[in-house]
């Protein structure tokens, strides 16, 4: 079974239902059901960077906000 959860394949940001171009990236893990280094990467637009980030911190989740543009280098 292939599971790669909810890695990104587009630059398109994780807010359900929001197909603008993520600028942000969100690592994130729930410590719960994620072992060791396992993390999820979510990518939010400029509108919905806070939302997300909110959604992770009320949960208590440990999570690292960077721009997109400085931690992907893969842009041209
Ligand atoms: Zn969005």
């Amino acid at each position: 079974m292939i599971s790669l959860g909810l890695e990104p394949t587009a630059e398109e940001c994780s807010r359900a239902q929001c197909r603008a171009a993520g600028s942000w990236r969100i690592d994130w893990r729930n410590p719960r059901i994620h072992t060791g280094d396992r993390r999820k990467t979510w990518l939010a637009c400029d509108e919905h960077v806070e939302f997300l980030r909110g959604f992770l911190e009320a949960r208590d989740f440990p999570l690292e906000v960077a721009p997109l543009s400085e931690s992907a280098g893969a842009r041209s």
